[in-house]
Formats: C-alpha cells, sequence, structure tokens
C-alpha cells in the first residue's frame, strides 16, 4: 500500500512539474510580474499595462476550450512587451507581431503596437465603404490591437499545444500554420461574445481584398518551407499566406467541425521530425492520404497552387 502511494505521489508530483518545466523562464527576466489572471502567470515591460483585460478574457477563455477539446491542462505564460523593448523578448520584429515561442511563452504587443500602427496606416487608404465596415469592427480610431493581440493570441496559444508535444522542428510549417488558424477561429466562435470572432472576419476580409491581383514573390507551399525567414521578414509575403491558410482553415471547421482539431494535432505530434525524421513531399502526401479522407486531402491540396 505504502509503495502504491509512494509511487502515486511521484507520479502526481512528476507530471506536474514536467508541466511547468517546458516553461522557459529566462525569457521573462527583468519584466515585472502582473496579476493579472489566475489560469496562466503574465509578464510586461510595464508595471501597470493598460487595456489588456480583453486579451486575457479571451485567453482564459480560450484556454478552457483547447484543454477540454485537446485534453491537456497547459502551463504557460504570456508577456506583453512595449515597442521600445521588443526585440529584446520577441525572436522576431515588427513590435507587437504576436509569436510564441517553443517553451510555452506567448509574447503580444501593448497598446498601439508598431503592427497595429502599420496595419491602421494601411487600411487608411481604404475606399469610404470599406472604411465604415472597418470602424463599425475596430471602432473610430481602428484600434487594431484588438486584431493583432487579442484576436491573435488564440493563435498562438493554439501553437503551445501543439509545441508542448512536439519538438522544435516542424515536419511542414504550412501545416503548423494551418492548425494555428483553426484553433484561433474555433476558439473565437465558441466565445459567446463574437467581437473577436468579427474582428478576425473583418480584418481578414479587407486584406484579402486589397490584396487581389497582388502576385507575391514566394507563393507555394514549397517556398513557405524553404524560404520561411525571408518571408516572415516581407510581411505583405506572410500576410498573403496568412490569409489562405485562414480561409482553408475556415473550411475545413464548417466542412468537418471541431472535431478535427484534436485529429489534426494527433497528425502533427505523430509526423513530427523528432518521431518519424525528415519526409520527403511523396512521403508526406502519403502519411496525408493514410491519416485523412478524400474531403479534407482535397482542400489541403487546394491551398495554395
Ligand atoms: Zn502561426
Amino acid at each position: 500500500m505504502r509503495t502504491i502511494l509512494l509511487s502515486i505521489i511521484i507520479l502526481v508530483s512528476s507530471c506536474s512539474k514536467s508541466s511547468y518545466e517546458w516553461i522557459d523562464y529566462s525569457k521573462t527576466d527583468g519584466l515585472f510580474k502582473i496579476d493579472a489572471s489566475k489560469k496562466f502567470e503574465v509578464f510586461s515591460t510595464s508595471p501597470t499595462p493598460a487595456s489588456i483585460e480583453k486579451t486575457i478574457k479571451n485567453l482564459e477563455q480560450a484556454k478552457a476550450f483547447y484543454d477540454e477539446i485537446f485534453n491537456e491542462n497547459l502551463v504557460f505564460v504570456v508577456l506583453f512587451i512595449d515597442n521600445q523593448n521588443w526585440n529584446k523578448y520577441a525572436f522576431s520584429p515588427p513590435p507587437g507581431m504576436p509569436q510564441a515561442y517553443y517553451e510555452g511563452v506567448v509574447v503580444l504587443g501593448l497598446n498601439n503596437s508598431v503592427m497595429a500602427l502599420q496595419g491602421r496606416e494601411m487600411f487608411n487608404h481604404m475606399p469610404e465603404e470599406e472604411m465604415e465596415a472597418l470602424k463599425e469592427s475596430f471602432g473610430p480610431e481602428l484600434n487594431l490591437d484588438l486584431f493583432f493581440r487579442d484576436a491573435l493570441s488564440l493563435h498562438e496559444l493554439g501553437h503551445l499545444y501543439q509545441f508542448y508535444k512536439t519538438g522544435k522542428g516542424s515536419q511542414r510549417r504550412w501545416l503548423s500554420e494551418l492548425f494555428g488558424n483553426m484553433c484561433q477561429i474555433a476558439a473565437a466562435d465558441s466565445f459567446e461574445d463574437k467581437s473577436t470572432l468579427n474582428h478576425m472576419e473583418t480584418y481578414q476580409n479587407m486584406v484579402s481584398k486589397m490584396s487581389k491581383g497582388y502576385k507575391p514573390p514566394f507563393n507555394t507551399l514549397k517556398q513557405f518551407e524553404s524560404n520561411y525567414l525571408e518571408i516572415i521578414q516581407t510581411g505583405s509575403n506572410y500576410g498573403w499566406y496568412q490569409i489562405q491558410f485562414y480561409q482553408t482553415a475556415k473550411k475545413l471547421l464548417s466542412l468537418k467541425g471541431k472535431s478535427i482539431l484534436p485529429k489534426l494535432r494527433e497528425f502533427l505530434i505523430e509526423s513530427d521530425v523528432d518521431n518519424v525524421g525528415s519526409l520527403n513531399d511523396n512521403e508526406f502526401d502519403l502519411l496525408l492520404e493514410e491519416n485523412f479522407d478524400e474531403e479534407t486531402l482535397t482542400l489541403l491540396h487546394s491551398i495554395v497552387k
């Protein structure tokens, strides 16, 4: 009995320990710890970060949604970083471009991030009619932190539910990005308050309208894998790919329902480089064919032609 009890205690403590152990707390060095949530830890460059309540609420609701659908109780931390200190804490500019480290850390911007200001600038040249729709969604000042921070935080948190179970390489970045998009849409759709879903839709529709006829330098999935760093550094090219992923994610969710999320996550884990090594395109296609039905495969193959 004592042995059993002891092993149970060891098992329980090792489980809870490992869930915290994956977090790289060195990423929080020099930041203020903020008492903003009971569900996850929050750090910031400001001792009193303004207007983060909605982001926190979104992340808490998204955590509940992901924990349930993926059968986890994920431990993670969220950083709110101002423009001046962005490059010290995030791995890629510009300030406010949401990102997630493999080791359990989501990095988000603060009010008026460079990303949000650039987005506002980009939309300022839209025709009157589109401008009205944008203002209706984002307010008269076009507050695009509502998209880049509040909405995309769900995307980054979705990535962490994959990273928690995989190594630092991903078999195909495009499939991980599709997964991130599916997570963000399904989570926002599960909220009673649909404003975040509305922000995603409005933003993606507008950018999609604006990019009609735009032929980015990189435009195939193969290039997305081979030229990823160049693409991520060219905002418009990366945004173009994200539009394709977002639209496919929406179609897949409406076709298959949210039950495709755990199935896709399982596939990402099983096909991870750490598990099966690097697969060439034929091997990867074969694995997709073994795991998904015809309808899903057709949609996956239609992403970028
Ligand atoms: Zn992503």
